[in-house]
């Protein structure tokens, strides 16, 4: 068990690669914090962690929210006492190309994808700092690494995260933190469900491995960087894409 007793958060763990991510550190021992929107989801995970044997409790916390981020990391403190990783998954896309995207759309994604991955480890780091250790890892994408047709709002929160991935782990390494960032290519998740079939194949044609990934690939790499296993990984951006930029 490679995450025996760490207090973990997972922003966005209601379904996709953070309910893996969740499910994949129950798995290794963490103690869960398992937040989204969705009160359901949230209750449908925390039962499926606590079912492998390990202690979970639900948030149903907006990451767009600062309050509703600051009351969920006071409760895990609250009752854990101590928080060791936070994995920044939560994240939405609202795609339109640059010359009929609203405001809105604009808005909506930065508030979740850049500005939720702000509030989330502001939330944290005092903690974490006088812990003197901590892991924060941040969900980015190929997107955020190449940019994509009709998703200017997603790749701005994409590039952008990498960008706080960086700059986190010069100011928090000497602290004992270590940042790190995923960047997934396709993978086979509720995300996707907008995306046409005919581009699906697509996408698919541009791996060498031929196939989307799965959200439990991409838990694996969140569980490793977690761990000590990355202890001297650290303002690293992993790109698990099956090759597809190749
Ligand atoms: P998903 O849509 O399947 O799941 C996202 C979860 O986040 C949902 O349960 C949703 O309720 C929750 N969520 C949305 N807004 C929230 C908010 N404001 N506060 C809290 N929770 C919120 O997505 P996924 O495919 O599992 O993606 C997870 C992360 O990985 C995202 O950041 C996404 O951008 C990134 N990513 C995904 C892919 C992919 O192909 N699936 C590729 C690259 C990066």
């Amino acid at each position: 068990m490679r995450l025996k007793d760490k207090v973990a958060i997972v922003t966005g763990a209601g379904q996709g690669i953070g309910e893996a991510t969740a499910l994949k550190f129950a798995r290794e021992g963490a103690v869960l914090a398992v937040c989204d929107l969705n009160p359901d989801a949230v209750a449908r995970v925390v039962d499926a962690c606590r079912k492998t044997g390990a202690t979970a409790e639900g948030f149903v916390t907006d990451v767009a929210n600062r309050e509703s981020v600051t009351e969920m990391v006071l409760t895990v403190l609250r009752k854990f006492q101590r928080i060791d990783i936070l994995v920044n998954n939560a994240g939405i896309t609202k795609d339109a190309r640059l010359q009929k995207m609203t405001l809105k759309q604009f808005d909506d994604v930065i508030d979740v994808n850049l500005r939720g991955v702000f509030h989330v480890a502001q939330a944290v780091v005092d903690i974490m700092v006088e812990q003197g250790a901590g892991v924060i890892l941040n969900a980015s994408s190929v997107v955020g690494l190449y940019g994509n047709y009709g998703q200017t709002n997603y790749a701005a929160a994409k590039f952008g995260v990498i960008g706080f991935t960086k700059t986190w782990s010069r100011e928090l390494g000497p602290k004992g933190i270590r940042v790190n960032a995923v960047a997934p290519g396709f993978i086979e998740t509720p995300i996707l469900s907008t995306v046409p079939e005919e581009v699906l194949t697509k996408m698919r044609d541009q791996v060498p491995l031929r196939r989307l990934g799965k959200p439990e690939e991409i838990a694996n790499i969140y569980a490793f960087l977690a761990s000590d296993e990355a202890s001297y990984i650290n303002g690293a951006v992993i790109e698990a894409s099956g090759g597809m930029t190749l």
